[in-house]
């Protein structure tokens, strides 16, 4: 079958290769490829900053954003029947308390793996089997857009967790500042304007964008930082901030969002920066901010099933409170064939490579 691998640590060695089809055992179930997405991650991985083949391969397929449908049950399962939309998640779990929890995206031990990431192939292929437990049913109402709810987990997860952590007190969160306008960014604004905030997302580019004009359909207020400062945007939210979600992966404006959130607010971390960017700071001044506010920063990595499962719920929400805005976000279908690394130096919104449409 036709996939797309690298070679981990070798920058750009992303390629369309021939493997052989992966055999399913009687615990496991053969999933169709419909379409993969690809993002940031995918690009870090072809750059050669991070990314590990499974053992015995010196090559690993890429792809963690997925939609398929079932095509073959092994005879000891029971959830699936051929023809059901499926959505994988990535984490495997290693044997530490918090992954036999079925939380392996809080693992201890750092010895989990990554389907598409790290010791385990990815998705970007033409099929892939897997056990029941990691897999998603999807209605078939949400089968345009079901590629997003890999990336909508993590917003899941981040909402979630705010909201659980932030029951440390009566808390009536009224405005968020999303920062970065990419996928990520798009679905926080798209969650926290669904939970009723008044939203600002900010990025670099100017309005106008497809980006900017979808913020703005889902009733969020897009700020081109070439024409207002990170500094200046809390006075477009009345000068209070409860919610900050920081996906612009640049750490300067990552530790910036921690001087903007206000009294008893909360930043939620989600950028992966593998890049350098030392900055100097008022380490007292900034101290003194985050204990005089009571402020929180908590840094959220992965999801599990369970923030899929929440992820299939909003996107039902979505599709009737926001109709088209889910499926404006997928902007460029490329055919496995026609795959290429200069589709990493994205454009628009979300591309696809599309392995077998519907
Ligand atoms: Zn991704
Ligand atoms: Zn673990």
């Amino acid at each position: 079958m036709k996939a797309i691998a690298i070679t981990p640590r070798v920058p750009n060695s992303a390629r369309v290769v021939d493997v052989p089809e992966p055999k399913v055992t009687n615990d496991q179930v053969l999933v169709r490829m419909i379409r993969a997405g690809i993002c940031g991650t995918d690009a870090e991985i072809n750059s050669g900053a991070f990314g590990a083949a499974p053992p015995g391969f010196e090559y690993l397929i890429l792809g963690h954003e997925n939609f398929g449908q079932v095509e073959r049950v092994g005879s000891r399962t029971s959830r699936f029947k051929k023809g059901d939309y499926v959505v994988a998640t990535v984490r495997r779990p290693c044997d530490c308390l918090n992954c036999a929890a079925g939380e392996s995206d809080m693992c201890l031990k750092d010895q989990f793996t990554e389907r598409g990431i790290r010791r385990q192939h990815g998705f970007l292929a033409e099929y892939y089997v897997d056990t029941e437990d990691f897999l998603i049913a999807i209605p078939a109402p949400l089968r345009d857009v079901a590629v997003l709810l890999e990336p909508y987990s993590i917003v899941a997860k981040a909402m979630w967790q705010a909201w659980k952590i932030q029951e440390r007190m009566v808390w009536q969160p009224q405005t968020a500042l999303v920062t970065g306008a990419g996928t990520i960014g798009l679905l926080a604004a798209l969650a926290l304007r669904a939970r009723g905030l008044q939203v600002v997302i900010c990025a670099r580019s100017k309005k106008g964008t497809l980006n900017s004009m979808l913020a703005q359909e889902m009733g969020a207020t897009y700020v081109s930082l070439q024409d207002t400062p990170l500094d200046e945007i809390s006075k477009l939210l009345g000068n209070r901030v409860d919610v900050i979600f920081e996906a612009t992966g640049h750490g300067p404006t990552a530790l910036k969002t921690l001087e903007l959130v206000t009294t008893n607010g909360i930043v939620l971390l989600n950028s992966v920066t593998s890049a350098s960017h030392p900055v100097t700071l008022d380490s007292d001044a900034l101290n003194m901010r985050m204990v005089l506010g009571n402020m929180l920063a908590v840094g959220v990595v992965n999801a599990n099933r369970k923030y899929f499962e929440m992820g299939v719920q909003a996107f039902e929400d979505f599709s009737e409170r926001f109709p088209g805005i889910l499926e404006r976000m997928l902007t460029l279908r490329v055919a496995l064939r026609d795959f290429s690394s200069d589709l990493f130096k994205r454009q628009g919104v979300k591309t696809t490579i599309e392995i077998h449409p519907d």
